[in-house]
């Protein structure tokens, strides 16, 4: 994982198109990311809107999503912060 974790308020977008609901990414991060009733992932609410900071368990969900629906951005300026492009 690159970029400034830790430092900056971060979003989280799901490819819901992607998603498979394997719900890896719920139990990793509960606090960031949840299971709608589809049983697709969403992020919650300050991770999908005003940013909150990076934990390891939102780190992680992102880098091990297994069909890669998951990426991190800046909250402030809006560029990618993982997964890599
Ligand atoms: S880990 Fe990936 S595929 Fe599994 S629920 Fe989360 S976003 Fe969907």
């Amino acid at each position: 994982m690159t970029g400034p974790a830790g430092t900056e308020p971060v979003v989280v977008r799901v490819d819901r198109d992607r998603c498979i609901g394997s719900g890896m990414c719920a139990l990793s991060a509960p606090g960031s990311l949840a299971l709608d009733a589809d049983g697709r992932a969403r992020p919650v609410a300050e991770y999908a809107d005003a940013g909150a900071e990076l934990t390891d368990g939102l780190a992680e969900a992102v880098e091990y999503c297994p069909v890669e629906a998951l990426a991190l951005h800046s909250a402030r300026g809006g560029y990618r912060i993982a997964p890599a492009e």
